[in-house]
């Protein structure tokens, strides 16, 4: 999943970012709140970690600004530990969580899975596609009872595709949620992760190129149950 982090203390900034990606996302660092701001009118996140004292302008107003945008996708704040009122306010803005600072980095990882989880509307994190199971809590990946390991790229590669099963996604659509900023990686390493998937999911999820399209993962129940 790709998300961006909103933070201007550099140390807690790039913990989180190194975590995140640690974690297997596409995570971006922002430390402005102008940045930010401009950011988010152009790319779309899965989550978005937002501090509330910023540089350029401050946590509250840009999640104002997103959620009038009629953007929906899911903030947690980071709030100073004394302040209630930062809190009250970000929920009623439209914050969907929040972490007081100081926080355990294992908390704030949890929390972020649960907030990516709730954007792709499953409740339990496991999803089940004929003999596939694709489990977002446990990180794993089985085919029946065997366990695919896959790396990294290729597992989040799988959980696009299985986000948006039978609704085809442009090479563009699977770039920007599977790289970020920094990442050097173009849309040919995406036909490259394909192969290898589809390699190794053999019949149990058909990931089908729309030429001049893109791709489309579907579930075909003559090959398996
Ligand atoms: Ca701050």
């Amino acid at each position: 999943m790709r998300i961006l982090v909103v933070e201007d203390d550099p140390d807690l900034g790039e913990a989180l970012q190194l975590r995140l990606r640690r974690d297997g996302h596409a995570a971006d660092w922002i430390r402005d709140g102008k940045a930010a701001e401009e950011i988010l009118r152009q790319q779309q996140f899965e989550v978005i970690v937002l501090d509330i004292g910023l540089p350029g302008q401050d946590g509250i107003s840009i999640l104002r600004a997103l959620r009038r945008r009629g953007d929906k996708t899911p903030v947690l704040m980071l709030t100073a530990r004394s302040n209630i009122e930062d809190r009250i306010n970000a929920l009623d803005i439209g914050a969907d969580d929040y972490l007081a600072k100081p926080f355990d980095t294992r908390e704030f990882e949890a929390r972020c899975r649960a907030l990516l989880r709730r954007a792709q509307g499953l409740a339990s994190g496991a999803t089940t596609i004929g003999d596939l199971t694709f489990d977002r809590c446990a990180k794993t990946v089985m085919v029946g009872d065997k366990s695919l390991n896959l790396p990294n790229r290729e597992y989040r590669l799988l959980e696009i595709l299985i986000g948006s099963m039978g609704r085809v996604l442009s090479k563009e659509q699977i770039a920007q949620k599977l790289f970020d900023f920094d990442d050097e990686a173009g849309s040919n390493a995406i036909e490259l992760y394909i192969a290898r998937l589809r390699r190794k999911l053999g019949n149990s999820l058909t990931i089908r190129t729309v030429r001049g399209m893109g791709y489309v993962a579907e579930h075909d129940s003559r090959k398996s149950p």
